[in-house]
């Protein structure tokens, strides 16, 4: 598995998702009920909840219009505002008649196609559809939860704002994008960003990362942790998770709230070099 690049796990994680699909016994059959006609005791299935982890950007329902992507992570949105909607609307009705429970969207607030308002517009659409809208949000990086945009709680503009919050590489210098997850005033940041969230959006919940793209190499970083680290930390998920989780169950109490692991998430013991993203184990 260690050879595995994200893109195959993201090919994978769709695969099983379709397979969870063709499961299900056909369309509208959600939450346990599946026995049908001639079928026998009810019988539970094995996957319990299903999702679909899109990026706004490579998220295509209409085909063969202007700015399409098929892959990548992070990239601009070049769709626009009507087919943003548009296409999120079409999934969502989707996967309300075929069993997925959840929708998550990297990207769900960036100005370019609508902000607040359009998510807004698909969380009426998923409550409709009874699947659950969630909102990918970076906690140290990705953005914070307004992914793009003149916003307040865009950790971009956080960081900007103050310079001295930004994580540090191992040579001293500032990490793009990357806020030190040591610093109170970011896990404050965070926090209240995700409390803003669930203020303006009635969302079913939200998926939370801590970043895979390297980790705060900072005094307080260094020293708070433990246990090595690749370009993730499980010591900063530890960290940052439950206050994540504290600001999101305040808010909305039956919220879903997905933590991305990156890899196993078993404890790593002995000298054995620390997980990179996508190492597991056999269960
Ligand atoms: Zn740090």
């Amino acid at each position: 598995m260690g050879a595995l690049s994200r893109r195959d796990l993201l090919r994978i994680s769709a695969a099983g998702a379709l397979g969870a699909v063709a499961a299900a016994q056909g369309p509208a059959l959600k939450g346990g009920d599946k026995t049908g006609p001639g079928s026998g005791p009810a019988m539970k299935p094995p996957i319990r909840a299903r999702m679909f982890w899109t990026w706004d950007h490579s998220t295509e329902w209409a085909l063969n219009r202007p700015g399409a992507q098929t892959y990548g992570a992070a990239n601009t949105y070049t769709r626009g505002n009507d087919l943003f909607l548009q296409d999120y609307t079409n999934l969502l009705h989707w996967c309300g008649r075929h069993g997925i429970d959840a929708v998550v969207v990297w990207g769900l607030l960036r100005d370019c196609h609508g902000g607040l308002q359009s998510a807004k517009r698909l969380c009426e659409v998923a409550a409709r559809e009874n699947v659950r809208l969630l909102c990918g949000a970076g906690l140290n990086s990705y953005g914070g939860v307004y992914y793009e945009g003149d916003s307040p709680y865009s950790l971009e503009r956080h960081l900007q704002a103050h310079g001295e919050l930004y994580a540090l590489n191992a040579a001293g210098g500032k990490l793009p994008h990357h806020a030190c997850p040591s610093r109170r005033e970011n896990q404050q940041f965070a926090a209240g960003s995700l409390q803003w969230l669930f203020k303006n959006l009635s969302l079913g919940g939200v998926q939370i990362e801590t970043g895979d793209c390297g980790v705060c190499q900072c005094k307080l970083c260094r020293e708070r942790r433990k246990h090595p680290a690749t370009a993730f930390s499980w010591e900063d998920m530890a960290l940052m998770y439950p206050v994540a989780a504290g600001a999101v169950r305040a808010a909305s109490p039956d919220a879903w709230i997905v933590c991305e692991t990156y890899s196993n998430p078993e404890p790593q013991r002995g000298p054995e070099k620390a997980p990179g993203f996508g190492d597991s184990r056999p269960w």
